[in-house]
């Protein structure tokens, strides 16, 4: 680190990691990211985490790719066996206007051969809106169908599905920083001093002013527990009997805000009704808390003036991941901790752009801002936006939906941009299977990822810091990023690759600049109503909804109602489902899966950083001391973990905050793949898959 002096420039951006959004300043010399430092951004107000800190210099990996490759003639079998440093064996370097040729033609053969259907696209959460934008409308309007999905679908769908239910929007009714003003909050199946770590520094002020914090997780949280007036290591996956139970109590003891729900709902006596089967003293057996506490914690909750719910993935990522969000946003309705300063629901997401991505359309049942497929005004708007092209009514495929018909030869092509089915997908074997099926693979990204190992083409994209665009965090916080560095060699920005490419299947796109592809969105987004290009580049940050030109943005919405019919959010009972598969006497344990502070999701960026590769070089299976016990293995030593998909070997790792009985890994390590292990059943709503439970064996494993 030096001073000012040192550098040749400083440029104002934005992390690219996770969904808070920091706000940083980089420091350019001689055309190099040298430094990176926190500024005063409405998320972040200065505060970094390490990875936003140390973990730009995957940037500069001597593994970027540089010049677009092709498939050599000659290459051996589609597979992971390639070397990203020395890939010769299988690809050879080709000019932009032959890889794009080629990229765009066999796309296009596809479609001439066997119709619009099968192709499909998975666009990133990594990438800025825009880019997001001409994603979805590559496919819609190239190929005539919605089947483009991104990572949402493996994070927060379920949350969305049942937000876009009951209160009628799928982003945050506050937030995270509104914790200052609650009395009490409620963070469940959400790690955020590992994945969210700015917003846990918020958190832990919380706590130390006096503010209530409720901590329930199957995992104790090493950086939250000691904050927390309550820590409910409940059974993993009864998320639903817990909340229920507390909802239980809430009607029972009549803490319920009978005002806020005569005035803002619907629903309330056919839930009263259905959470009358629910007491704690019947659900303490099964979600391991005792009645006393979840009654203890539901008075908290209801009696306070102001109150706030996080959740993460340990919410989301089950086959019941919808009925546990739905029981969320009943708790927050019940007490009427909606709308109000201090009060709100927060699903923290995951990626650094999983929100834009997801308001800009890169979904495959709605067009941007959320407006679905099946309404015809809505298509007769994008009809005319674009040009005259129709599109289809047909709510489009997920992500697990695509790979399935990839691997049974239904979809024969595929764009990939920024994602990594390979690492990334549940029972990822059979994804790996499904890739290397394709008859045509077009992968763009900054790395040779395990994905772009299957790939046809590859063409080499920039990374966030050499891209110039916007993009919105989980606080509904849309924010410039500026084009700092130039992309290595001969790689490009991902929309002007867009660009091309879409000429060459045939799009006439004439964008000259994103700020092209902004005005053109805000032509059907009315979630960007007052927020201009020229503001973001002022004020730095504008959070939608913006009620006028020199409105920041709202904070805290739904204060005077919701956008569902006559205004009411609504109450929607959640069933108590078991999880696709229980532990039996050949798979006798529980397999959890998520991330770790320093590294990120599959970990194609962070396992390049230097600093962080060094603090986390290996996968690790977190184990309790007694189970470690009972399998004869010390720290360090190693287990072999077995599910009904798939068998890995990784170190063993102590840690008191599993319970007897579970295990946690991170998916990060292409070493030992998480993935391999993972259950594809999926939410029926949000059409997640189960990633936080499995059925697994762990025996020693001794072989070398
Ligand atoms: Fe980046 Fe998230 Fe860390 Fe902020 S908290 S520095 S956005 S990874």
């Amino acid at each position: 680190e030096g001073d000012s002096a040192d550098f040749d420039e400083e440029v104002t951006s934005v992390c690219p990691f996770c969904g808070v959004g920091c706000q940083v300043s980089l420091k350019i010399k001689d055309g190099k990211v040298r430094d990176v430092e926190g500024i005063d951004g409405p998320a972040n107000e200065g505060r970094l985490c390490v990875k936003g800190r140390f973990g730009f210099d995957y940037i500069q990996h001597p593994h970027r790719l540089t010049k677009p490759l092709i498939r050599r003639e000659d290459a051996p079998d589609k597979g992971l066996n390639v070397d990203p440093g020395n890939p010769w064996t299988h690809f050879r370097e080709a000019t932009w206007e032959e890889a794009l040729d080629k990229a765009g033609q066999g796309l296009a053969d596809i479609r001439s051969y066997f119709g619009g259907r099968a192709v499909a696209g998975f666009g990133s959460a990594k990438c800025t809106n825009e880019e997001a934008y001409l994603f979805q409308k590559f496919i819609r309007q190239g190929f005539k169908h919605n089947n483009v999905d991104h990572c949402t679908r493996l994070c927060h769908a379920s949350s969305v599905a049942a937000l876009m239910e009951n209160v009628g929007s799928g982003a945050v009714t506050a937030s995270f920083n509104e914790i200052e003003n609650a009395e009490v909050a409620i963070v469940i199946g959400a790690n955020p001093t590992e994945n969210h770590p700015v917003a846990a520094t918020y958190f832990k002020q919380f706590a130390k002013r006096g503010g209530k914090l409720i901590v329930i997780d199957p995992r104790l949280q090493n950086g939250l527990k000691r904050h927390a007036a309550f820590n409910l290591q409940f059974r993993p996956s009864t998320d639903v009997a817990l909340l229920n139970a507390m909802a239980h109590v809430i009607v029972e003891e009549k803490l319920y805000d009978r005002q806020y729900i005569e005035g803002f709902t619907e629903g309330f006596f056919e839930f009263r009704d259905h959470i009358r089967a629910f007491p704690p003293e019947k659900m303490a057996d099964i979600c391991g808390i005792d009645a006393e506490t979840i009654r203890a914690v539901a008075r908290e909750f209801a009696r306070a003036r102001t109150g706030m719910i996080f959740w993460g993935m340990g919410v989301s990522q089950h086959i019941h991941g919808t009925d546990n969000s739905r029981c969320l946003i009943s708790l927050a309705l019940l007490c009427g901790h909606v709308g109000r300063p201090g009060t709100g629901l927060h699903p923290l997401r995951g990626q650094n752009n999983v929100q834009g991505a997801s308001d800009s359309g890169l979904i495959p049942q709605v067009m941007p801002d959320y407006q679905s497929v099946t309404d015809k005004d809505v298509r007769e708007l994008f009809r005319h936006i674009w040009r005259g092209t129709p599109i289809d009514e047909t709510p489009g495929l997920t992500v697990v939906e695509i790979m399935d018909r990839v691997y049974r030869g239904e979809i024969r092509g595929m764009y990939v941009l920024g994602e990594n089915p390979a690492m990334s997908d549940p029972d990822v074997e059979h994804a790996r299977r499904a890739l290397a099926n394709l008859d045509h693979l077009v992968v763009q990204d900054i790395f040779l990822t395990e994905t772009a190992m299957f790939a046809d083409v590859i063409l080499p994209a920039s990374a966030l810091y050499e891209k110039t665009g916007t993009v919105t965090n989980t606080n509904r916080t849309v924010q410039v990023v500026r084009q700092a560095v130039q992309p290595p060699g001969e790689a490009r920005q991902d929309w002007e690759i867009l660009v091309q490419l879409a000429r060459r299947v045939g799009l006439d796109w004439d964008y000259d600049d994103p700020r092209e592809i902004f005005d053109e969105m805000k032509m059907s987004m009315r979630s960007l109503h007052h927020i201009t290009w020229k503001r973001l580049e002022t004020e730095g940050a504008v959070t939608y909804p913006c009620l006028g030109p020199d409105d920041p943005g709202q904070s805290v919405v739904f204060g005077d109602g919701f956008p569902r019919r006559a205004g009411r959010a609504q109450f929607t009972p959640a069933r108590v489902t078991p999880p696709a598969e229980s532990p039996d006497t050949d798979y006798p344990m529980i397999l959890i899966t998520g991330r770790q502070l320093e590294h990120w999701h599959t970990g194609s960026m962070t396992r390049r950083s230097l600093t962080l590769d060094t603090v986390e070089p290996e996968a690790t299976c977190s184990l309790h001391p007694s189970t470690l016990r009972k399998l004869g293995v010390a720290a360090g030593g190693y287990v072999r973990l077995t599910t009904r998909r798939g068998s890995i070997s990784i170190m063993a790792r102590e840690d008191r905050n599993v319970a007897p009985g579970t295990a946690f890994m991170p998916f990060a390590f292409v070493e030992s793949a998480a993935n391999v292990l993972t259950n594809p059943q999926l939410d029926p709503f949000g059409k997640i898959p189960e990633f936080k439970y499995s059925a697994v064996r762990i025996e020693a494993d001794t072989e070398d």
